[in-house]
């Protein structure tokens, strides 16, 4: 009972409109979905299935992710609105297509208020079997007028979001000579590091476990994971965990720059101010990861793919726009972030995400 009344002072405190846990015994359903804010647009946001052993990490996890979608989708001049969906399961053993099935029927039955797409834990083929049961889907890889993969787009925001940074710190756009310490090297990290390397930028890299073709392919520098942050580098590029800048990790950090796609690298709102002071600047991760969510909202005009890449590269002048402002504003710019997004109509939380 009192974990259900903070619950509802956090929605109504943070702005979500509606929160809706679906359940279905039979096939073993446990899903959330949150929409946080539907003032541009449909609530829009991939789903995510992963084997919470709580289910209040579920439940802050929808919310936090689906409140950053807002963000995401008012930052890069999108008419959505921001949601996001949780399945509690283990996608080893519970990942059923009854279970998708059931899924897909609780997002039609909202509507069209929430867009599911494809997060971690969910593979196309999952989201194949979802589309059974629902028309309020976006980016099914291999279907006809569909997106397809959005990490190469979402490295083309990162690439570009980062050459507006190194031209707001040296007054030029060109990486090539820079050193760039990438850590993860997954699928965005893979077309980002092609793209830094065709530019001649001296890459060094580091992954738990995919480090290897990189390497092969791209021939770059690998290091131990636990090395990879504290380079001597120009830029860092986050590319693997969220809540990576933090107040242990940031004394170690000799990078001006840190510019990468994962979500939520800064722990703590005191972290953005902390990289400020030591004069590192942030290109804030929700502006300059946006390019998955431009390229499937492509999706609804009749997808064309190099239309989604000239909206993509437009990142380049959301980044230099958070930047100057910050620089003015004397703020640091994941704050400016979320000012930017609120002018643009998304409706303002109390409280910084
Ligand atoms: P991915 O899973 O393919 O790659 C992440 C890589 O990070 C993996 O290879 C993993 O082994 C590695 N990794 C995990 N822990 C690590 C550690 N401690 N040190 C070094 N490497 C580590 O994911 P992705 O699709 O490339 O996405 C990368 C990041 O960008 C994720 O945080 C994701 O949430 C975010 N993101 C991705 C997209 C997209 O379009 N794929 C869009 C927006 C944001």
């Amino acid at each position: 009972m009192q974990t259900q009344v903070r619950l509802f002072e956090r929605i109504e405190n943070e702005g979500y409109e509606q929160v809706v846990f679906c359940h279905d015994r039979k096939v073993g359903l446990k899903a959330i979905v949150s929409i946080h804010d539907s003032t541009l647009g449909p609530g829009t946001g991939g789903c995510r299935l992963y084997p919470y052993t709580d289910e209040t990490a579920a439940v802050e996890d929808v919310l936090r992710l689906s409140k950053g979608m807002t963000y995401k989708a008012a930052i890069s001049g999108l008419k959505l609105g921001g949601a996001k969906a949780v399945i509690i399961a283990d996608p080893k053993t519970q990942k059923t297509p009854e279970l998708l099935h059931r899924f897909g029927e609780f997002v039609e039955s909202l509507g069209g208020r929430y867009i599911t797409a494809k997060d971690v834990g969910i593979t196309g083929a999952d989201l194949m079997q979802v589309r059974e049961r629902t028309r309020h889907i976006l980016g099914i890889e291999g279907l006809p007028g569909s997106s397809g993969d959005p990490s190469p787009l979402t490295a083309w925001g990162v690439y570009n979001g980062m050459k507006a940074a190194a031209r707001h710190v040296w007054g030029d756009a060109s990486l090539k000579g820079k050193r760039i310490a990438v850590q993860g090297l997954g699928y965005v990290s893979y077309s980002l590091v092609k793209y830094l390397v065709e530019e001649g930028a001296q890459v060094v890299g580091a992954d738990v476990d995919a480090a290897a073709r990189s390497q092969r392919e791209f021939g770059i520098e690998i290091v131990k994971p636990e090395e990879i942050l504290a380079q001597a580098c120009d830029i860092l590029s986050p590319n693997a965990l969220g809540s990576i800048i933090n107040a242990t990790t940031i004394p170690a950090i000799k990078a001006k720059i840190v510019a990468g796609a994962a979500n939520n690298q800064l722990a703590t709102d005191a972290d953005g101010f902390e990289l400020m002071r030591r004069g590192i600047v942030y290109a804030p991760d929700y502006a300059i990861n946006a390019g998955g969510l431009i390229n499937i909202y492509h999706e609804r005009e009749g997808y064309d793919a190099a239309r989604a890449y000239d909206h993509v590269a437009g990142i380049y002048r959301t980044i230099e726009e958070v930047l100057a402002r910050a620089d003015k504003e004397n703020m640091p710019p994941h704050r400016i972030a979320d000012r930017i997004a609120e002018e643009r109509g998304c409706r303002s939380a109390t409280t910084s995400c």
